[in-house]
């Protein structure tokens, strides 16, 4: 049922002017901070010595303070196979050691409970020991997979095995308070062949549903944790945003090896509940601020989203599992949302600081962390940029899938040929994409260049998000300067074709502003529009708009047009344009409107320069702005 596999990030090498940075700076910053916070500053390595001293010590911190040493370490393994660094390395193979002293002899492995109560152990759903289990799978199959080194992929095993005898064997009325593992197992599963932790996964995703536990808290209820119902009978999105994410991304990998339609079927009604209704225009998910959860469909508030950046990340993962079963490029247009959006404006472009929630509206009190209590996020969004180049390309025994558009040379193979592909492209910023091909011998196979939905007039998959302005103009294909007629399957331009060394495509997707406009049923955004051109979303920020942002109006006769900016190390294209302010005069008993110049900024870099106001979404008349700024929590949530 496979359309294609993606090709993994070990073989695609990045060299463009818009990721390869962003990845050097996770390989010099980012890593650097999240070693610094998590064995310096916080006691998240301490725990494991303290395991390890065996001396009665107390645990320090959260109880899923083991995760973000476990997500820093994939990261770092990621990183490594990229940017080989000796320094790094020895620093994992210590805190490897380290959390290979804290197994338990039955092979359990967890700080919180075998520096408190061990006897208490597995008997909250909500302490998180499977989701931390979870983790350190995926931090040891991608060290293995850099390295070779298989001390953690041992320990990773015996946990998992502890954990199959402990509840899949057992029968035990069990599943993962918070999901992670399912997906983690999948991966075991493919590194080991062992199908007993496919089984497992399988397991895990089929215990949900019969709410074998219910809690006192007011918050925490069967949806929160996607308990209402069976997988299987899941149709809307429920819950904590980032649960529901790697919940579906471990049952679309447990589909796509298993061939299971029933959570195929689910999963895209579950979709489209997600992006046609609860889905925020720069692709983050969830509302709430006390459950970090989604809300009822389209209440989608600015100034108070959540959009916590470990859920754009899981937007990502889900999105890149939904289009390797089904081969539809819908979801890449999603993932490239959530990539370029939501996800991204977690890092700061110094890369040692970090959002947790990303509103769509501040009036200046939101900033970027050096680190949080709750650190899931940091670890994450380092993990995610080291392997973006998972996914650029696609590949079947038939042909080559271009999903993401990012300046890099890959290898494919098709029988004993191996064609190398070299990716040039200014993307984001411009839309002119060239490939070289480069082979022994003439060979066939289909080049499916994905055509992006905003190229098409889709602001978004449904009817959530529109472009008030869209004119069409078709991309183009061009093979050694001549233009081809291309046919268009599941969203990618097709070209069948006997390839031959030299061969030079150029592929142009032309990169209008387009102005968007929110469904009716999204009150926050009424009257108002928001800008993107090509992936990326802009807003305005108080940095760049000293007359204040608050006030700007957008007249829908406004047109924008492109400027290069530099934010800091960052080399963008701005936006520049003709609008209005509302300024109140000197007495405040009446309002003047102004003409001036606003200039939009991409939205992943605001908040780089000092505390600024900023906005998504501008108003288009004087009656939809608003003035004043209220919102339920203080510079983020609960974390
Ligand atoms: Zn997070």
């Amino acid at each position: 049922m496979q359309k294609f596999e993606f090709v993994n990030f070990s073989n695609v090498n990045i060299t463009d002017n818009f990721w390869k940075p962003k990845i050097d700076k996770v390989a010099t910053k980012t890593l650097a901070a999240c070693i610094y916070q998590t064995e310096t500053v916080t006691p998240r390595i301490r725990n494991f010595e303290k395991v390890a001293r065996k001396k009665g010590e107390k645990h320090e911190g959260i109880y899923y303070d083991d995760s973000d040493v476990y997500k820093a370490l994939e990261a770092m393994a990621y990183s490594l196979k990229t940017h080989p660094d000796s320094a790094l390395e020895n620093k994992a193979d210590e805190w490897i050691d380290k959390i290979a002293a804290a197994q338990q002899p039955d092979g359990y492995l967890d700080t919180y409970y075998t520096l408190g109560d061990i006897s208490k152990r597995w008997t909250d759903i909500e302490k998180h020991e499977d989701y931390c289990a979870g983790h350190l799978i995926e931090a040891a199959v991608a060290y293995y997979n850099t390295t070779g080194k298989r001390k953690l992929l041992e320990v990773a095993i015996r946990f998992a095995d502890h954990i199959d005898s402990t509840m899949r064997l057992a029968n035990r009325k069990w599943f993962s308070g918070h999901e992670e593992i399912e997906l983690a197992l999948v991966k075991l599963y493919k590194v080991t062949n062992n199908d007993r932790y496919l089984k497992l996964a399988d397991w895990y995703l089929s215990q949900r549903g019969n709410q074998y536990y219910t809690y006192g808290t007011n918050w925490i209820k069967p949806e929160y944790w996607q308990d209402l119902l069976a997988v299987k009978k899941q149709t809307e999105i429920s819950g904590h945003a980032v649960r529901a994410m790697y919940l579906y991304t471990g049952a679309a990998d447990v589909a796509a090896v298993t061939g299971d339609k029933e959570y195929m079927g689910v999963m895209q009604k579950v979709w489209e509940d997600v992006v046609y209704r609860n889905m925020y225009i720069t692709g983050g998910i969830g509302t709430g601020g006390t459950d970090e959860a989604f809300s009822v469909d389209y209440d989608l508030p600015n100034e108070n989203a959540y959009c916590e950046t470990c859920a754009s990340v899981g937007m990502v993962f889900w999105n890149q599992r939904m289009c390797e079963l089904t081969g539809e490029s819908k979801y890449i247009d999603v993932l490239e949302r959530s990539l370029y959006n939501g996800a991204l404006a977690g890092l700061s472009i110094s890369g040692d600081h970090f959002f947790y929630d990303n509103p769509l509206a501040s009036n200046g009190q939101h900033n970027r962390r050096e680190w949080f209590g709750t650190a899931c996020c940091p670890s994450n969004i380092a993990r995610l940029v080291s392997s973006v180049g998972n996914y650029i390309y696609g590949k079947s025994e038939t042909g080559i899938w271009v999903n993401l558009f990012v300046g890099s040379n890959s290898v494919f193979q098709f029988g004993k040929t191996n064609v190398k592909l070299n990716m040039q492209t200014d993307y984001p910023w411009n839309g002119t994409v060239k490939l070289n091909v480069d082979l022994s011998k003439r060979t066939k196979f289909n080049l499916y260049l994905r055509i992006p939905g905003w190229a098409n007039g889709e602001a978004a998959p449904g009817d959530l998000y529109k472009f008030s302005n869209y004119d069409k103009i078709p991309v183009t294909v061009k093979v050694n300067g001549k233009e081809l007629q291309y046919t268009v399957e599941n969203g990618y331009a097709v070209i069948e074709r006997e390839w031959k060394k030299g061969d030079v495509i150029e592929y142009t997707i032309p990169m209008p502003v387009n102005k968007i406009v929110a469904g009716n049923q999204v009150k926050y955004d009424a009257g108002r529009i928001a800008m993107q051109r090509g992936p990326v979303l802009y807003c305005v920020e108080g940095a760049d708009n000293k007359d204040g942002v608050w006030n700007i109006i957008v007249p829908a006769s406004a047109t924008f047009t492109t400027k290069q900016q530099q934010i800091l190390t960052e080399p963008v294209i701005a936006l520049e344009g003709e609008a209005l302010s509302a300024m109140p005069s000197a007495d405040g008993g009446s309002v003047a409107m102004q003409k001036r110049t606003v200039t939009a900024i991409p939205y992943y870099a605001w908040a780089n320069r000092g505390n600024n106001e900023m906005q998504v979404w501008l108003p288009v008349r004087i009656n939809d702005i608003k003035i004043g700024y209220q919102t339920k929590y203080k510079d983020g949530g609960n974390y």
